[in-house]
């Protein structure tokens, strides 16, 4: 029996037909896999749609990319998560990497979200991680813990509770090459602490570790002490990928 989470980031890829394809694939390959594994696929807002017509009544969960930070109104071209709820989504991924980077998110933003996705019956996925600069000059721990405190302080202890974590080192991702097993380990550890000091329950959501995950190494990163589960990029746009990774959880 599996405890681990593994959730698919699609970012800007796909297409009606190819997304067809590869998640009757998705729902197949999941009819095989170790029980209480759970899987699910983050998918552009326009295919939420679909992936509620394609993955209903299977194994797959499916969640979006990002959430407005308001409840409703006058906000041109957002999505509130109220909506996404309204296509059966679970997940709602915020913080990633490159919302923070090319759409200029901050910390406090990111906890509206993950406030916004919580009221809305979501599971926000938060999504922390450091530059290899900031890693360089050894701020890893500071730069992590002022992104998870803005979350952590925003929410009630329940609501907290109800979180996903998941650690993206920037210079990780998309770039071929993992963060190393002891690095992971470690960075792992000092967040389940940060989650523990809001209590219990807390301390007990899922840290998912992202960043280069691929068939190849994520056996031996799932297998890290901290780590449960695994949020995957480019792996997870072909089942021939995205499945043997699940199947490592
Ligand atoms: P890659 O798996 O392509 O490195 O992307 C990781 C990621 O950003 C998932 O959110």
């Amino acid at each position: 029996v599996s405890t681990k989470l593994v959730i698919g980031n699609w970012k800007m890829h796909g297409g009606l037909r190819s997304n067809e394809v590869l998640l009757n694939a998705l729902v197949d390959g999941m009819k095989s896999m170790p029980p209480g594994l759970k899987v699910g696929v983050c998918v552009p807002f326009p295919y939420l749609a679909q992936a509620n017509a394609l993955l209903a009544g299977s194994r797959v969960e499916w969640g979006v990319q990002d959430l407005s930070s308001h409840h409703e109104g006058a906000y041109t071209g957002e999505v509130s998560a109220v909506m996404a709820a309204d296509f059966g989504t679970r997940y709602a991924i915020v913080g990633h990497s490159e919302r923070r980077e090319y759409h200029r998110e901050g910390a406090i933003l990111v906890a509206e979200k993950a406030e916004r996705a919580l009221e809305a019956g979501l599971t926000p996925i938060v999504c922390v991680g450091e530059t290899a600069e900031e890693r360089e000059y050894a701020f890893t721990e500071r730069v992590l813990s002022a992104q998870l405190s803005a979350v952590l302080d925003r929410l009630s202890v329940e609501q907290a509770a109800s979180m996903v974590l998941a650690y993206e080192p920037v210079w990780a991702i998309g770039s071929g090459t993992s963060a190393g097993v002891d690095d992971v380990r470690d960075v792992h550890a000092f967040l389940r602490g940060q989650l523990a000091a809001k209590g219990e329950a807390v301390g007990r959501i899922p840290v998912l570790y992202g960043g280069s995950l691929k068939p190849e190494n994520a056996a031996a990163l799932f297998a890290v002490p901290n780590v449960d589960g695994g949020l995957v990029g480019g792996a997870s746009l072909s089942a021939d990928k995205f499945l043997p990774i699940c199947e490592a959880g």
